[in-house]
């Protein structure tokens, strides 16, 4: 029987990112059940870098990326274009900014980065679609930026490709296979598959493989509207992304428009196999619209003009779940990448590598 090394099941932006910290290091293979990697939940956000976010391990993540992303396209083995492009974002509150934004602020400062105190001029010349917004309080970040998925992950996957990783596609896993309590491979559309370490990196498909090993681990899918304007003069590639965080809003210019989203969430888990984007209900535009003539006066009204929801897959406690499953040894998870797997899901393969390569170093051949 065929068998490896570290088996992903997955390959989006976590199944990606892993196998490009673990190829050269390990013998892997991933597998994907769609018939191109990078086209689930990884095709379908809004594709901004953030750090200033209110979880220390989150923002912790988002830091050691956003330095790698900056960094990548120098990288020996990056292949491609540069992923990352820095545009600039502003974070706003509408009513009195909660404690985690100050601290937030003062962490990010302490290491390194640029947070500016924004007032109502600033705000009104650094992002002019937001000249008649009145938050209660403001910053801006010039060293955010925008990330194309797409770029990233196929760069990722090349440099894995390069380093000895095999990407095989339309395969579909159905299950984990066991033996005296250990996970020691997969049952696939094409057949049985050994390795001395399973990954899921599945997304939203990935509590429903775990169970079948007998994982506790829960994750929850919610489908989110990402919403595309009409044209618009504002929207130029030099406007930064903004968000309205306590609001739940937030644009960033695309397309000669805004791509919105209303920061909706409905539970919703996908079927088996590949398709999770679902199509804009009234309730999205709907939302967005109010929420534009409440916090940015000066789009109210624009029209929308097409968009989608995609599922953000998250954990009971929305932090990511990077490592060794708790109960099922042989078993390992990069998962519950929320709507952070872009501004984290670098580090979030660098740290799940690291766990997985030190837990099997003691047992595996040639690791
Ligand atoms: C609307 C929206 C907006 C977002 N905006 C942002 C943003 O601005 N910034 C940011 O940082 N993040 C954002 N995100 C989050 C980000 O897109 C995700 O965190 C990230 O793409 C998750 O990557 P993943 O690899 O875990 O999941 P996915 O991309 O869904 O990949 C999982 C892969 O596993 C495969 N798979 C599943 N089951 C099986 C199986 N049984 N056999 C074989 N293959 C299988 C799937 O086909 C899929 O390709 C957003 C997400 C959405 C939906």
């Amino acid at each position: 029987m065929e068998r490896t090394d570290v088996l992903i099941v997955g390959a989006g932006l976590a199944g990606a990112s892993l196998a490009w910290h673990v190829a050269g290091r390990a013998d892997v293979v991933a597998l994907e059940q769609g018939d191109a990697p990078l086209g689930e939940a990884s095709a379908q956000n809004a594709g901004m870098v953030r750090r200033f976010v209110s979880g220390a391990e989150e923002r912790e993540l988002a830091c050691r990326s956003h330095e790698r992303l900056a960094a990548l396209h120098g990288h020996p083995d990056w292949v491609g274009a540069a992923p990352f492009r820095r545009t600039g974002a502003v974070i706003a509150f509408a009513a009195r900014a909660p404690a985690w934004a100050e601290e937030a602020a003062q962490d990010l400062r302490g290491r390194g980065a640029i947070v500016e105190d924004l007032d109502a001029g600033r705000l009104a010349d650094l992002a002019p679609a937001l000249a008649d917004s009145r938050p209660a309080r403001a910053f801006f970040l010039p060293e955010e930026g925008v990330c194309d998925a797409w770029t990233l992950g196929q760069g990722l996957l090349r440099g894995a490709i390069g380093r000895g990783a095999e990407l095989r596609c339309s395969v579909r896993v159905e299950s984990l296979r066991i033996r005296a309590g250990r996970v020691v491979g997969v049952e696939t559309s094409l057949g049985p598959v050994e390795a001395d370490a399973v990954v899921l990196a599945a997304g939203a498909w990935g509590e429903a493989l775990g169970r079948t090993a007998g994982s506790r681990v829960r994750l929850t899918p919610r489908a989110r509207h990402l919403l595309q304007t009409r044209e618009h003069p504002l929207a130029n590639a030099e406007h930064p992304w903004c968000w309205f965080d306590d609001a739940g809003l937030y644009l960033r210019p695309e397309a000669g428009g805004f791509l919105c989203s209303p920061c909706d969430e409905v539970e919703r888990f996908p079927q088996p196999g590949p398709g999770s984007i679902g199509r804009v209900d009234d309730s999205g535009p709907a939302l967005t619209q109010h929420k534009l003539e409440s916090h940015v006066p000066r789009l109210a009204g624009l029209r929308m003009r097409g968009g989608w929801t995609g599922l953000r897959t998250f954990s009971p406690d929305r932090r990511p779940i990077l490592g060794e499953d708790g109960d099922v040894p042989g078993l390992f998870w990069v998962a519950g990448l929320g709507g952070f797997g872009l501004s984290c899901g670098l580090a979030a393969g660098a740290v799940a590598a690291d766990r997985l390569l030190s837990a099997l170093a003691p047992c595996a051949d040639g690791i």
